[in-house]
């Protein structure tokens, strides 16, 4: 079984990337950015919860985000393996989710962290944000909280996973087929 978290900052093509490897190696993809969007879309008290949050460039609180990321595994016992995108996001999120998927007796295989310059990001929200309708890539300052909650909050989970000789650095600049071959090239080595 192979357990993915795919990592990067806002922008940095997770979402993108994440559907070309779910074709290629039959995982189960969590993004916890979709399953808030389809929440706030189904306007449930969740989605109205986090809704306050991302429309502020700020990360859900840990409790709600962790709770909502157990009940996505749960719904998906067959699961040849998981890819799991914009989560972990702190390093309790990191703990939890090791603690989750110790109790079903697996573990993560490996984190990909995408790496991309902060002015290719914003480069690639503002154009994303002609397109995804996402209030949270209309806005410069949303944005550059963003990107400021991930350096502080978000990137130290990095640490989390070298600790445990999991980290792969993968570089995220290029075109879209050239991360790709990245990624895949990383992901053959583990299986
Ligand atoms: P991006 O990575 O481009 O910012 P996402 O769709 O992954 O987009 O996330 C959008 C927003 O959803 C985040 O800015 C945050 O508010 C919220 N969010 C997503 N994942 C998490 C998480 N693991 N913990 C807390 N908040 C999250």
């Amino acid at each position: 079984m192979i357990n993915l978290v795919l990592f990067g900052p806002p922008g940095a093509g997770k979402g993108t990337q994440a559907e070309r490897i779910v074709e290629k190696y039959n995982l189960h993809h969590i993004s916890t950015g979709d399953v808030f969007r389809a929440n706030i879309s189904a306007e449930t008290e969740l989605g109205k919860l986090a809704k306050s949050y991302m429309d502020q460039g700020q990360l859900v609180p840990d409790e709600v985000t962790i709770k909502m990321l157990i009940s996505e595994v749960d719904k998906n016992p067959e699961a040849a393996g998981f890819i799991f995108d914009g989560f972990p996001r702190t390093k309790p999120q990191a703990a939890a989710l090791d603690e989750i998927l110790e109790s079903k007796g697996t573990s993560i295989s490996s984190m990909l962290a995408l790496d991309v310059e902060e002015d290719e990001l914003k480069d690639r929200l503002k154009k994303r944000a002609e397109v995804s309708g996402r209030a949270d890539d209309a806005d410069p300052e949303v944005i550059q909280k963003r990107i400021d909650v991930y350096k502080k909050e978000t990137a130290p989970v990095k640490d989390f996973y070298s600790e445990q000789g999991k980290f792969t650095s993968i570089n995220g600049m290029g075109s879209i087929d050239e991360i790709t071959n990245r990624l895949f090239e990383a992901l053959d080595k583990l299986s």
